[in-house]
């Protein structure tokens, strides 16, 4: 494996180990409401295919060997630092969401509207490390499939998930979210 399929692995492991402790708590939590549709868990499924099982068989078999490309060593370290730069997103963002946190969506029975931290730079920090990471894994994924997959699968993801999440909260916290909307971009913070 090749410095840059190692560091993408790497960053992986490391996200998972943010995740973990969120994760286990939460298996206790109460929910009020849960918004699961068959469009958004095969959007789900293929993420997780493009982040975890197409890079394995990239990088364990040579099954993806005839779409492979290659780059410049300086993109690779580009990819590098975008990959830096999204595992800090995702690990502030899950300090400051902590229980609130769902892979579908979800409101708990003490759900706390999180403007605070990260949340007050912008509103879905947690998708602009999913940008960045995804960003980076062409970068660092030399390959037309285990590179690009994930990216082409975000994007319609990106766009129902945040619909639909707003649209969620918005029912839940009403006017409070309406100016935090006002007040706080998506993944861009407002100038
Ligand atoms: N969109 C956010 C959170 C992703 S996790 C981000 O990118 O960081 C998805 C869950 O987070 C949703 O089920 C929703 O209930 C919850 N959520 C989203 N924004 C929130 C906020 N500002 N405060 C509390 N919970 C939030």
């Amino acid at each position: 494996m090749d410095i840059f399929t190692t560091i993408y692995f790497v960053a992986l492991v490391i996200e998972m180990v943010i995740r973990a402790p969120i994760n286990k708590k939460r298996q206790q939590e109460k929910m009020s409401k849960r918004l699961v549709t068959t469009q958004e868990v095969t959007l789900l499924l293929l993420l997780l295919s493009g982040t975890v099982v197409i890079p394995i068989i990239y990088a364990a078999t040579n099954w993806l060997d005839f779409a492979n490309y290659t780059l410049p060593v300086w993109a690779g370290w580009l990819g590098v630092v975008i990959g830096a730069a999204a595992l800090f997103v995702f690990w502030r963002s899950h300090a400051d969401l902590g229980l609130n946190w769902s892979p579908t969506l979800e409101i708990r029975e003490k759900h706390e509207l999180i403007t605070r931290g990260i949340y007050g730079v912008m509103r879905h920090p947690m998708y602009a490390s999913q940008w960045l990471f995804v960003i980076a894994q062409p970068l660092l994924l030399q390959n037309w499939i285990a590179g690009f997959l994930n990216l082409l699968v975000f994007i319609p993801f990106y766009l129902l998930r945040v619909k639909a999440e707003e649209q969620l909260m918005i029912e839940q916290f009403g006017e409070q979210y309406h100016a935090y909307m006002q007040k706080v971009g998506a993944v861009f913070p407002k100038m």
